[in-house]
């Protein structure tokens, strides 16, 4: 048998960097292949809802694996798949109840365009099949979900809808105002929903919406028969301290989307969850019939009610206010320390960390790679962060997003911080130590 050469490189899903070789995880901690062992402050990408081999998911996975791995929605339902769509609606806000499930946030997404388009037909307004979204967000990399984000988008610019054209406005006068006049410029009669994420993953490093923002959305809204759909990917379920960033808000929207963390990172799955009315318009009429062929499927769907059960039972939503509230006082002592912090926002165990040049007190005014910089660094001492830039119509954006396992212990939210300090301090001298602009 022909051996096969394992390279550096082969295997990295970044080609041309080589990655440390991952081997073991638990709790909010990694270990590579060296030994060197790493505190996971962001679940790769914000997936990580109970840390690494948490014991009552594995346990949830084997039961169902060995029950029922799989079935195909259009054959049977499966019990898995009802209990959570039970339990979501049970968290869910207002008269939120309709679930369907897929493996992606993008592809949540694209069920949620699916919905508003099959629900305008069903009322006879065909005509509404456009989509608004922010111009500063991020909804997945399929070309449905890239059409809404005004993020990543460059190479598929030709072959995207320009749906992202609302600015997100600093104030919400001004995101509202905008709204308005995209709805005017493209007459309410031909749009079906608007999109948001409440609180912002990579698009922008944990932005909260302006207060009042989210509530004048809803109005107009309602006014123009719009849909609105809330991208919850990062945030549901307990991250930002609440079960839904819109409950922070107070405010319903028509679907939430979700994924990430719902899988709990042993599996892929995400979902949306629909208002009553939807479910009972679309199905009176066509139903429901598109998705993929793991919608629904029994083993993530177990997975996802361990996850909330145990976010439930072990009071998570309660604990991520709380050790969000710890972490970011202890961001705010390393900002008074450390030049090269910006500015701080973010809301439970999602938060985010804006970088400013340290030798001007202001953002940078060129690509200067900081938040990869001080990804690099915290990874140098040990700690995992996102790095999150973004350009935003007024400025360049770099920042950094903690988003640890919401099981994290007040002591190992201090080793973040600690080891936050020693990785903030080596960027800020290397970013003094740059050539002048
Ligand atoms: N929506 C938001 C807010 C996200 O942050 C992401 C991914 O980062 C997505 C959607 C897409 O999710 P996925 O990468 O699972 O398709």
């Amino acid at each position: 048998m022909e051996t096969h050469v394992r390279t550096d490189y082969s295997m990295t899903a970044s080609p041309g960097q080589v990655l440390p070789v991952a081997v073991r995880g638990q709790g909010c901690w990694l270990e590579d292949a060296d030994g060197r062992r790493y505190l996971d402050a962001c679940g790769g990408a914000m997936v990580m809802t109970l840390g690494h081999g948490h014991p009552r998911l594995l346990e949830a996975l084997e039961r169902q694996a060995r029950t029922l791995a799989f079935t195909y929605r259009f054959s049977f339902r499966n019990e898995p798949m009802l209990d959570l769509a039970e339990r979501i609606a049970r968290v869910a806000p207002g008269e939120l109840e309709w679930c369907f499930f897929n493996s992606s946030g993008s592809e949540a997404n694209e069920s949620a365009m699916h919905l508003a388009i099959l629900y305008w037909q069903a009322l006879g307004r065909s005509e509404k099949r456009h989509f608004l979204a922010r111009t500063s967000s991020y909804h997945g990399s399929t070309l449905g979900a890239l059409s809404l984000s005004g993020r990543w988008r460059a190479p598929f610019e030709p072959i995207l809808h320009p749906y992202a054209a609302v600015p997100n406005g600093e104030t919400a006068e001004d995101g509202l105002s905008a709204l308005r006049a995209a709805i005017d410029a493209r007459g309410a009669e031909t749009i079906a929903a608007f999109w948001v994420e409440p609180l912002t993953g990579s698009s922008g490093a944990a932005m909260e919406l302006p207060p009042g923002y989210l509530q004048g959305v809803r109005e107009i809204c309602d006014e123009h028969d719009i849909l609105l759909v809330a991208d919850e990917v990062i945030s549901a379920f307990g991250r930002s301290g609440d079960w839904f960033a819109v409950d922070h808000d107070g405010v319903a929207p028509d679907v939430i989307t979700f994924g990430k963390g719902v899988g709990g990172g042993l599996v892929p799955l995400s979902g949306m969850v629909a208002a009553r009315r939807l479910r009972e318009v679309v199905s009176a009429a066509s139903g429901f019939g598109y998705g993929h062929t793991f919608s629904g499927y029994p083993l993530g769907c177990a997975v996802g009610c361990a996850v909330i059960d145990t976010v439930e039972a072990d009071g998570l939503v309660e604990a991520s206010a709380a050790r969000g509230a710890r972490l970011r006082a202890g961001l705010a002592e390393l900002q008074a320390r450390h030049p090269v912090i910006g500015g701080l926002r973010g809301r439970g165990l999602l938060q985010g960390i804006e970088l400013r040049d340290p030798r001007t007190g202001e953002s940078f005014a060129d690509a200067a790679g900081a938040s990869e910089r001080a990804a690099a660094a915290a990874k140098d001492v040990g700690l995992m962060i996102y790095a999150c830039p973004a350009v935003l119509p007024a400025r360049r954006v770099e920042a950094v997003l903690l988003a640890p396992p919401m099981i994290i212990t007040d002591e190992e939210v201090d080793e973040v911080l600690a080891r936050l300090d020693a990785a903030l301090a080596a960027v800020g001298r290397e970013l003094e130590a740059r050539p002048a602009d």
